[in-house]
């Protein structure tokens, strides 16, 4: 039977309960122990699908197809387990599903309350397939105290009884705030999260005290014995520059042998964490800089983009290349020339996007690139913006667009109605809602033989998880290819465009999946890859 381990957050919201919860996660397979990680959202959304990315940070999308929360991305860097959509939910997913059973009748005679219904929905959702593994990790979202969260609180309280005290153990994340004023830092918000979790009935086993800078040992006696944990399982979690640090310098300061003391068990083998110590020293001996530059809309918040953010440093990493990322909002591209704002950089890139704000800068980089022989990846909108670019361009239809903003002669990009998802048909139109109904997660594609993916995929057929809407429309490729764009990746039934490359350009490859999702610290994306040593190249011509 699997032993579940709860990590929730104290004090603020974003001390990085995710990053320590997927790094908690890789100590322990280090040690060789099976994991899987999940994540509780307290909110009403039914997913994060429809939430403004400037709001909640990028949408992470599964194999399986599920939106959910950014820190499912965390948990697949740093375990390399892919995540399902069983490993994300929300409050909202969890009344929607209460409510539909009370309308047909389920629970016909009874009164539905938040508990038990609510509270043995959730239960039900933590202890759902965890047969196959030594470890179930389980982040609540949030913060102790928040009025939406406790439901899940109360859940998991429940379940330490029920699955056994043995097999159950809580982590608490909180923050040790330094007063400048004072020269102090102060322990009393932690001590005031911990009597909030212990009033709702959760004793925490450990406490993780995030802070920028060393924690003195006197103040970690003072945390010890006001929220009466251990000396030793007050574990300091410092500040570090590079997130795949997170993990050992946990296992420094004894996490995972604390966690694994508390659950009796005898450490396996000799754990191994010699892929760990490797990407901290090749982090720290990166040789040669390229500059990437991003043109984007939810450019206020990195986090709106962290997977694609992720994917770049891997894909440095790998290489020894320090990728320098500038990020420009794409609404200055409408108002000043590219040149600019882009004269200087070694490569483009358009990611994923939604709307019709800024689209128009994105097309002018999108040119720019074209033109001026700058390596360009596009992402998704990256890759519909292409398309409509080069219809304006080399079709010579000024009034090509997406039907995305509207109505357009040329609709180069349009809605999908109908499209192929295994054995079923997927069918939608403008009145379906919005929320879930998008081409969501993994799909196949064929690629061109001979073409720049072939070589850089090295494989003829590959599978991206998707996030979208709208489509290439294969009317046109005819005319493109005349112009001599390749469309280099098609879906299996060739109906639907997946990747497009210009052959005469130094590297020109637009996707209409994110391979951001699916690139791992230790096993970076080849797309990424080949991108940024095509960088490199620019930057060495300079
Ligand atoms: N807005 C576009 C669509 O829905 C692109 C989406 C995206 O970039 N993820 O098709």
């Amino acid at each position: 039977m699997a032993r579940f381990i709860f990590i929730t957050g104290g004090v603020v919201s974003s001390l990085g309960k995710g990053l320590s919860s997927a790094s908690l996660g890789a100590l322990l397979q280090s040690h060789g122990y099976k994991v899987k990680l999940r994540k509780l959202d307290p909110y009403l959304n039914v997913d994060p699908g429809t939430m403004n990315p400037i709001q909640h940070g990028e949408v992470f999308v599964t194999d399986d197809g599920a939106e959910t929360d950014l820190d499912l991305g965390h948990y697949e860097r740093f375990t390399d387990v892919s995540a399902t959509k069983f490993d994300n939910i929300t409050s909202g997913k969890i009344y929607q599903d209460i409510i539909q059973k009370e309308r047909k009748g389920d629970y016909l005679g009874g009164t539905v309350q938040v508990i038990p219904h609510v509270t043995d929905a959730i239960k039900e959702f933590i202890t759902q397939y965890t047969d196959d593994v030594d470890f179930l990790l389980c982040e609540i979202g949030g913060t102790v105290g928040d009025i939406e969260a406790l439901p899940f609180f109360e859940a998991i309280r429940q379940l330490r009884n029920e699955l056994n005290p043995e097999n159950c153990l809580f982590i608490h994340l909180t923050l040790l705030p330094f007063i400048a004023a004072a020269g102090e830092l102060k322990t009393k918000p932690t001590q005031h999260s911990v009597k909030e979790l212990t009033s709702i009935g959760i004793q925490p086993d450990i406490i993780i005290l995030r802070c920028d800078r060393d924690i003195p040992e006197d103040e970690r006696k003072k945390i010890s014995s006001f929220c009466n944990v251990p000396f030793s399982r007050i574990i300091p979690a410092v500040d570090v520059g590079n997130i795949y640090d997170v993990p050992m310098n946990l296992h420094q300061n004894g996490l995972d042998s604390e966690v694994l003391s508390i659950f009796n068990l005898k450490q396996k083998n000799k754990p191994n964490f010699i892929k760990w110590k490797k990407i901290s020293s090749n982090a720290s001996s990166l040789e040669e800089s390229v500059k990437v530059s991003i043109v984007g809309k939810y450019i206020q918040l990195q986090d709106a983009y962290k997977s694609l953010d992720e994917a770049i440093y891997h894909a440095g990493l790998i290489n020894k290349i320090k990728v320098n990322v500038e990020w420009i909002d794409s609404e200055l591209l409408e108002s000043s020339p590219p040149i600019d704002y882009l004269d200087s950089t070694d490569a483009i890139l358009v990611p994923g996007g939604f709307g019709q704000r800024g689209s128009e800068g994105k097309i002018n980089a999108i040119r720019f690139a074209r033109e001026k022989k700058v390596p360009y990846l596009g992402i998704c909108f990256g890759m519909q913006m292409a398309i409509v670019e080069m219809s304006r361009s080399l079709l010579k239809l000024p009034g090509a667009n997406t039907t995305e903003f509207g109505d357009t002669d040329h609709p180069v990009v349009d809605l999908m109605k109908q499209w192929k998802k295994g054995k079923t048909t997927q069918k939608r139109d403008e009145n379906t809602d919005l929320g879930g109904t998008m081409r969501l997660g993994a799909y196949d594609a064929v690629l061109k033989k001979g073409s720049k993916v072939n070589e850089i995929y090295k494989a003829n057929k590959i599978n991206e998880r998707h996030r979208h809407r709208w489509e290439v429309n294969i009317d046109y490729k005819k005319h493109l290819e005349n112009q001599g764009v390749v469309f280099s990746g098609l879906s299996p039934d060739g109906k639907l465009p997946e990747i497009i490359e210009l052959p005469d350009h130094p590297w020109f490859v637009a996707v209409q999946f994110h391979p951001e999702l699916k690139s791992r610290p230790f096993n970076p994306h080849p797309l990424f890859v080949s991108y940024i040593l095509a960088a490199r190249e620019k930057s060495r011509l300079v």
